[in-house]
């Protein structure tokens, strides 16, 4: 038997199944056939870039949802009219059709990357698109998700949306990637879509094909060719598991009833239902950028007003926190972009583009305003990116100033951590923002594979900026959620209780196995595993120590 495999567990869950491995994807022969025609030759390129972008604009509309949204904006870009345009002068110029559409797309691709922060996740999509159309133009099958017949555990080096957004539940029985972080699109959209799944995990794409694998989303163990008791162990853990989340029911509380409400993650109003199955108390981030990731114009207010209450309306009275737009770095949007910035994550974005473009935010607020009065629902309004108390206070008084009562920021940002006590006092409520704190405490891209270790949640320097934060708000007496992917971690959720959290927001699949993790602690067993964490010198130290606490 082969060593197992260790990488990072980023969706709970277990499955075993024979691996099939993502379609590879085409190579470009390294002779180049000459061309006769080099206008028909210009049009074909176009041509498989057009029928590319009407494949994920098909995709999309079969899936919806924030996974929906994220492949109109790949279509978007396979359909450009500047692409098209240096490809004709690359077919013109007498290169065949599969390499023009390859080195135009490259030029991009490099772009891109030296533009900075957010680019690993955008250059996934363009490398997506190159591969698709290269595939066309070959003759050869489109590379993608395998169709071996029988469900089977997804094997690849990593996910490009087009990839995860369409995967079937019922023949994927778990995804592990070789690369990817805990924040990547393979993560949440693995959440999203309740399918157990491992990234980072080294020697992924040695294992062959038919290959028996156990994987367990929580642990991040990938065990090869199981003996039949790991695989007997293996179905009973499920079971039980299984057992478990239909046990734990209603608002999230402890074993002794402390209460810590349990929301959803909601990127628009196709992500509604799914939040209401898995009974979340409200929505505790509606990512609004989400809705415009596909416009190259600001949508109008009136726009706006209707999709926002549609979605409050959806939520039934309960509370929803909707985020001001956080536009910038890993979240373009065409009509916030600014000029190329050497660090886009370090640059204008979120609140920081209202300095630029204050009518975007006095629109959006406004609208919400509205569609509040529309609808009578609970609104909550939040900042993304915001660094000190000043940027706070200015943010309330706006959204004050629009009738909308209850103010709060997003700490994403180690100063802000750091300065919790002081921005608590500007507002009514914060949402630590754990994936965005990650990546500025440990100065590592969030979309970068090799720096997961850094960016692990479990990570005691981040645990500690987040204690911070709950003691400063707990003091206030003001509320403190986590809205990050940190929420989810079933564990993890039972140690931020601990810390003192008063609110935990995740992706709606998430919500079960949270609730029944805390409702299997005490609010002291709970505190127990916080401290535990705390002291420790290591994300698996600190796994280790709350685990031992809790259990008591
Ligand atoms: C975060 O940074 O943790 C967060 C919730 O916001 P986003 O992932 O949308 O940046
Ligand atoms: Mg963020």
């Amino acid at each position: 038997m082969s060593e197992d495999l260790q990488g990072l567990g980023v969706s709970a869950g277990s499955a075993a199944g024979p691996a099939a491995r993502l379609g590879t994807p085409p190579k470009l022969p390294g002779l180049e056939p000459a061309v006769t025609d080099t206008g028909a030759e210009a049009d074909r390129a176009v041509a498989a870039l057009e029928t590319v972008g009407e494949f994920l604009r098909n995709r999309a509309a079969a899936t919806g949802g924030q996974a929906g949204e994220i492949l109109v904006a790949e279509a978007m870009m396979a359909c450009d009219p500047a692409l098209a345009a240096k490809v004709r002068d690359l077919a013109g110029s007498g290169r065949p059709a599969a390499w023009a559409v390859s080195e135009a797309l490259a030029s991009y691709r490099a772009v891109l990357v030296s533009a900075g922060g957010y680019l690993a996740e955008r250059a996934a999509d363009l490398d997506d698109i190159t591969d698709r159309a290269v595939a066309l133009l070959l003759g050869e099958p489109m590379p993608g998700v395998p169709a071996p017949g029988h469900p089977f555990v997804l094997l690849a080096a990593d996910l490009a949306p087009a990839d995860t957004a369409t995967l079937d539940p019922a023949a994927v029985l778990a995804i592990v990637t070789e690369r990817g972080g805990p924040t990547s699109h393979t993560a949440i959209l693995a959440k999203t879509l309740g399918i157990p799944a491992v990234v980072s995990c080294p020697g992924t794409l040695s294992v062959p094909d038919g290959t028996v694998l156990a994987v367990d989303g929580s642990t991040g163990t990938v065990v090869i060719e199981p003996a039949p008791e790991q695989l007997e162990q293996a179905a009973r853990r499920r079971a039980e598991r299984a057992a478990r989340l239909a046990a734990a029911r209603g608002p999230g509380r402890t074993r002794d009833g402390h209460p810590v409400k349990l929301l959803a993650n909601v990127g628009g109003p196709a992500d509604v239902p799914a939040a209401i199955a898995a009974e979340a108390e409200g929505i505790g981030l509606l990512r609004t950028e989400f809705l415009f990731l596909d416009r190259h114009d600001e949508p109008s207010g009136e726009e706006q007003r209707a999709t926002y209450a549609e979605i409050l309306a959806g939520m039934g009275g309960r509370k929803v926190v909707v985020r001001t737009l956080d536009a910038g770095a890993d979240k373009p949007l065409a009509f916030a972009s600014q000029e190329a910035e050497p660090n886009p994550a370090l640059g204008l974005r979120g609140l920081r583009l209202d300095g630029l473009l204050p009518a975007l935010l006095d629109t959006q607020l406004e609208a919400l305003a509205h569609a509040a009065k529309d609808t009578g629902a609970d609104v909550w309004v939040m900042a993304p990116m915001v660094s000190i108390p000043a940027e706070a206070a200015a943010f309330a008084d706006r959204v004050r100033g629009h009738g909308l009562p209850v103010a709060g920021v997003m700490i994403e940002v180690p100063a802000a951590a750091l300065g919790a006590a002081h921005i608590v006092e500007q507002v009514d409520f914060v949402s630590i923002g754990t994936n965005d704190l990650s990546q500025y405490t440990f100065a590592a891209d969030r979309q970068a594979g090799p720096l997961a270790p850094l960016l692990d949640p479990w990570q005691p320097a981040l645990l500690r900026l987040i204690a911070m934060t709950a003691t400063a708000g707990r003091t206030a007496g003001k509320p403190v959620s986590i809205c990050g992917e940190a929420a989810s971690d079933p564990l993890l959720a039972v140690v931020l209780a601990g810390l003192g959290v008063t609110s935990l927001s995740m992706a709606p699949p998430a919500l079960a196995e949270v609730r029944a993790a805390l409702a299997e602690r005490t609010l002291a067993e709970c505190e127990a595993a916080a401290a535990a964490a705390l002291t420790a010198t290591s994300p698996a130290a600190a796994r280790a120590a709350a685990r031992a606490a809790a259990e008591g």
